[in-house]
């Protein structure tokens, strides 16, 4: 097939997280998707949506999504830019920026969308390596010059927390755009919000699938100053995000208790599951996040990954440099915990 451009035909491509059809018979940890229920307040929402609201385009900036969000944010609602999912905000901004010849940078192991969204750009990708302890090697990356420098804070699939000093210091040394992409601070300790107010080149990308419990719907937004923001909406997709998304999201991030006891219910949880897995002989690596990277006693992760399968416990295994004796699970409600770490101790 040569109908394709080069680096098209050369790249390997995005290899997303197994998604089972819905009623299929098995623990799903290997997507970081929230084990609770959406709000029932944005549930609601979508009972009561009405003909005439899909009838008609959805308003292509979001306004009603974005002022919902500004009351919880604190931010201007031109602040704001939506996104199909936060995947869709990488990609307007890779779209926007990257080009044969610009460097777009991050430090790895981290999301592998970061490198597919480069080579579909023809830019160079340059990663920067983490060190065992995941602390953020800020002048490495500052030295690698991105025109584009991603970090997802806190980490995935390491789950570690990036302090917000070393952003900082990232972000007032970049010449290129700092991404820091939040999809996972509903679990964490701290955020870089305030970054965008002092940064012009700063934004922060959030999304509606794992603290909220709405993956499916697709749902992100990015947060930055309007003229950076004014660039993007340039070339975003008029109809990104769908009538609906816009008002079950609205319901959903103006809904905060709801988030917050989750999160708290998934944070206990995590702490639990990582004594566990320690009681094990599993290395774990401290979580900010819905998710635990572990490294199994012996190393021998593609094993556990394939049994727990057969036995209907899904979960996340990257054939990767410095990921292959490693596995990412997330954390599940309790009862799922249970049978985890129940498997675990018959086939270890
Ligand atoms: N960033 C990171 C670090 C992620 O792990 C994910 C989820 N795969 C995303 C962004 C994208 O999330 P979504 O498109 O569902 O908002």
């Amino acid at each position: 097939m040569n109908y394709f451009r080069k680096s098209i035909h050369e790249m390997s491509g995005y290899v997303p997280g197994e998604q089972p059809p819905l009623g299929t018979k098995i623990i799903k940890l290997n997507s970081n998707e929230n084990p609770y229920p959406p709000s029932p307040k944005a549930l609601k929402v979508l009972q009561e949506i009405d003909g005439e609201m899909l009838r008609r385009y959805p308003d292509p900036t979001g306004k009603s999504f974005r002022i919902a969000a500004s009351k919880v944010f604190g931010v201007a609602d031109d602040w704001i830019v939506v996104g199909n999912g936060s995947d869709d905000l990488l990609n307007l901004i890779v779209r926007a920026v990257g080009e044969s010849g610009k460097q777009i940078v991050c430090p790895a192991p981290t999301y592998v969308l970061y490198r597919t969204l480069a080579e579909i750009q023809d830019a160079e990708f340059v990663e920067v390596p983490y060190p065992d302890d995941y602390k953020l090697p800020v002048d490495l990356l500052i030295a690698a010059r991105g025109a584009v420098t991603f970090v997802a804070s806190p980490n995935s699939p390491s789950g570690t927390a990036i302090s917000v000093a070393d952003l900082e210091k990232l972000a007032k040394e970049l010449s290129g755009i700092l991404v820091i992409d939040e999809a996972y601070v509903d679990f964490a300790e701290d955020n870089a919000l305030n970054l965008t107010k002092k940064y012009s080149n700063v934004i922060i990308l959030r999304t509606l699938s794992k603290g909220y419990s709405l993956a499916g719907l697709r749902l992100g937004f990015g947060i930055a100053n309007p003229a950076l923001l004014a660039e993007l909406n340039k070339i975003k997709d008029s109809y990104n995000v769908d009538a609906l998304a816009y008002a079950v999201g609205a319901a959903a991030i103006a809904d905060r208790d709801h988030k917050t006891a989750n999160a708290e219910k998934i944070k206990a949880s995590r702490a639990k599951l990582a004594v566990s897995f320690k009681e094990l002989g599993f290395d774990v690596w401290p979580s900010q996040t819905n998710f635990l990277l572990v490294r199994p006693p012996n190393g021998d992760a593609e094993r556990i990954y394939q049994t727990l399968k057969v036995r209907g416990i899904l979960i996340r295994y990257f054939n990767q440099p410095r990921l292959e004796d490693k596995l990412r699970i997330s954390v599940g409600t309790e009862e799922q915990n249970q049978i985890l770490v129940k498997t675990l101790k018959e086939i270890l």
